[in-house]
């Protein structure tokens, strides 16, 4: 059976994009492929962390996973510094990659421009995440289209180590949805969703009040033509909620397009918020029920010790292929 690994940052709240681009593939994958599904919270802490609110979130994004369909009899879920091969191996990784290339990947770029001070960590942070890949020897790996150069470059970087070092990695492969691969901001719909974005009408969090999604969507950014209609140059608002009505209930953009013919964006607008809601309104109600439950702790608990058994032989070979440590 072929090997999936995927990590989230609980860095806020889990978008509509997160669960389009990201989770809703995993749960469609878990019965055909062995599963790490990972809470990257050394991920979160490359840019400045509320100590509480992290924990909240590691808590949420847990409960969040499981919400939407993600079996823990199947998938192995874990919270990535609960095991600690993932430091070690992504300290390895540092250092057979280059300042250069970590300094084009457009994530630092993005996430760094216009901040006075940013940490090694968010530079460094596409090592670590080709460890937490490399370490379960993942075949695939399903993300959203902006992980698209990060995995670029884990590829590269076990292609390195294997040619340096010794044959120890498996080179993954990465797999994005056909819709779905890249949700837009709802107030700059050139630029993509983040949980992270200081502007909280720009994103739906997976657990907005149906209230505060109409709110969101009738507030969204489009353009003054009335005509819906899918032109990602020239109507990029109206494009993204297009694909977020179509992601939500399975109609294919040109239905949709038929549908709201002659009519104007309040209907549509209408349509998308009703879409979302009642997708997302199941997840919430499960998640109420397990986001206080010990249940979630078992979960991660079994997922911490089930990660650390398989990463930490991975962590052993390669200490072993670059001469750290004793031989034993
Ligand atoms: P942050 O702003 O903190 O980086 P994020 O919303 O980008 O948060 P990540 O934890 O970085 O979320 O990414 C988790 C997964 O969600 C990844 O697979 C990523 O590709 C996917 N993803 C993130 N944003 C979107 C989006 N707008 N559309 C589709 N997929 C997305
Ligand atoms: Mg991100």
């Amino acid at each position: 059976m072929q090997t999936i690994f995927s990590g989230i940052q609980p860095s806020g709240t889990l978008t509509l994009g997160n669960y389009l681009g990201a989770i809703r593939q995993f749960v469609e994958l878990q019965d055909e492929y062995q599963c790490y599904f990972c809470i990257v919270d050394e991920h979160a802490i490359t840019v400045p962390q509320d100590r509480l609110e992290l924990r909240k979130n590691i808590r949420s994004l847990a409960a969040l996973y499981l919400a939407s369909g993600l079996d823990p009899k199947k998938a192995t879920l874990f919270i990535q510094s609960e095991v600690p091969a993932h430091t070690q191996l992504g300290w390895m990784l540092q250092s057979i990659s280059y300042v250069g290339e970590l300094e084009r990947m457009t994530q630092y770029k993005d996430k760094s421009t216009g901040k006075e001070a940013v940490s090694s960590a968010l530079l460094t942070y596409p090592a670590l995440m080709a460890a937490d890949i490399l370490l379960y020897q993942a075949n695939l790996v399903p993300v959203g289209d902006d992980q698209k150069q990060h995995m670029e470059l884990t590829r590269d970087l076990a292609q390195r180590f294997n040619n340096r070092f010794n044959d120890i990695f498996t080179i993954p492969e990465i797999r994005i949805p056909e819709v779905g691969a890249r949700i837009m901001s709802l107030q700059e719909p050139t630029k993509k969703m983040s949980k992270s974005d200081e502007n909280q009408r720009g994103f739906i969090s997976m657990l907005d009040e149906p209230k505060q999604i109409e709110k969101k969507i009738k507030s969204a950014v489009t353009d003054s033509e009335g005509i819906v209609k899918y032109d990602k140059e020239n109507k990029p608002g109206v494009s993204n909620l297009l694909t977020i009505y179509s992601s939500c209930t399975g109609e294919s953009i040109e239905e949709l397009e038929k549908k709201y013919e002659g009519k104007g964006y309040g209907d549509f607008k209408q349509g998308v918020a009703d879409a979302v809601v009642n997708l997302l309104e199941p997840i919430q109600e499960r998640y109420k029920a397990l986001i206080d439950s010990p249940e979630l702790d078992t979960i991660l608990d079994e997922g911490a010790d089930r990660a650390s058994a398989i990463a930490n032989k991975t962590v052993a070979k390669a200490k072993k292929a670059m001469g750290l440590g004793r031989v034993k």
